[in-house]
């Protein structure tokens, strides 16, 4: 059963594909009786600074995340950085590089797209975009709000993915860098969503080891797959990997089919809890 977890450690705000400016996003998590909330962003820091400021008055801890996007393996692994610090240069730049990267790939989908009948999408994913972090969330909206999908869920599987309309090859930096880019600015890596990519045992159990061997600490174990089932196989492989435990909601906007803000199962208490990595070096 899900209930009120006072810590959620992935979060999305509208510098990427959430709906909430990060202020307000904030004062939701603390109205929600949040605790302790990190903000992390797709491939940007960008609402960290007005994030930090708005936890001060909500009296609640911020931790400084950022959602990356890798490339291990022929697949997108994205990993959290959670307590990183947002004025290392390394991060900044990555940061920097990776909007640029989007940029590219949001022109490029809109042309797949393009080719495939449907027309426009660049030019509305920038609008709702505006400066921000594009994802394939912009430009499901766009199908969406023009009558080609129903929602969501229906676009990932009738469009931007692979064999669909409007899917892109792309090639995000690799894992190695990203773990020592998140280590290098004092953070923690973390495998987001593990039993989202549709990977055999067999594969996750090699990304897992490879994560580990790069540097990387600790796994998402409570995350949008909270039935027990998945809990119990998310902790069995922080367990058996030695790997401390994340819990995150990777709340985008209220009414998604994903979780609410806050509204998670706890972490198992046989498990180190991400925290305690970082209030060691506090
Ligand atoms: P990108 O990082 O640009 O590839 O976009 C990934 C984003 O698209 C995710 O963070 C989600 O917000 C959204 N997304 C991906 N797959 C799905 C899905 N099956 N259902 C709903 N949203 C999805
Ligand atoms: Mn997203
Ligand atoms: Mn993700
Ligand atoms: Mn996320």
């Amino acid at each position: 059963m899900p209930y009120y977890s006072q810590i959620d450690l992935h979060t999305h705000s509208n510098k990427s594909d959430g709906e909430l400016p990060p202020a307000e996003l904030v004062v939701k998590a603390a109205n929600s009786g949040i605790k302790m909330l990190a903000l992390t962003d797709h491939d940007t820091i960008s609402g960290l600074h007005d994030a930090k400021k708005a936890a001060i008055k909500e009296n609640i801890n911020l931790i400084s995340g950022v959602e990356l996007s890798t490339q291990w393996d022929n697949k997108t692994i994205h990993i959290l950085g959670l307590n990183i610090d947002t004025k290392n240069k390394l991060v900044i730049k990555a940061c920097d590089e990776l909007k640029t990267l989007r940029e590219m790939r949001a022109k490029k989908i809109s042309r797949a797209l393009t080719k495939a009948g449907i027309k426009g999408s660049y030019e509305y994913v920038k609008k709702i975009a505006i400066d921000r972090s594009i994802t394939r969330y912009h430009f499901a909206q766009f199908l969406v709000d023009h009558k080609y999908a129903k929602n969501q869920r229906d676009v990932f599987k009738k469009f931007l993915v692979k064999s669909k309309p409007g899917y892109v090859s792309m090639e995000w930096p690799k894992l190695n860098e990203t773990i020592n880019l998140i280590n290098t600015a004092g953070g923690i890596a973390v495998i987001a969503h593990p039993l989202r990519y549709r990977m055999t045992a067999t594969k996750l159990a090699k990304l897992i080891n490879e994560f580990k061997k790069c540097g990387g600490s600790a796994i998402e174990v409570i995350t949008s797959h909270n039935i027990s089932k998945e809990v119990k196989l998310a902790s069995s492989y922080a367990e058996k990997y030695n790997l401390a435990a994340s819990i995150g909601s990777d709340f985008h906007t209220e009414g998604a089919f994903r979780n609410k803000l806050g509204l998670l199962p706890l972490l198992p208490k046989n498990l180190v809890p991400v925290w305690q990595l970082w209030e060691r070096n506090d």
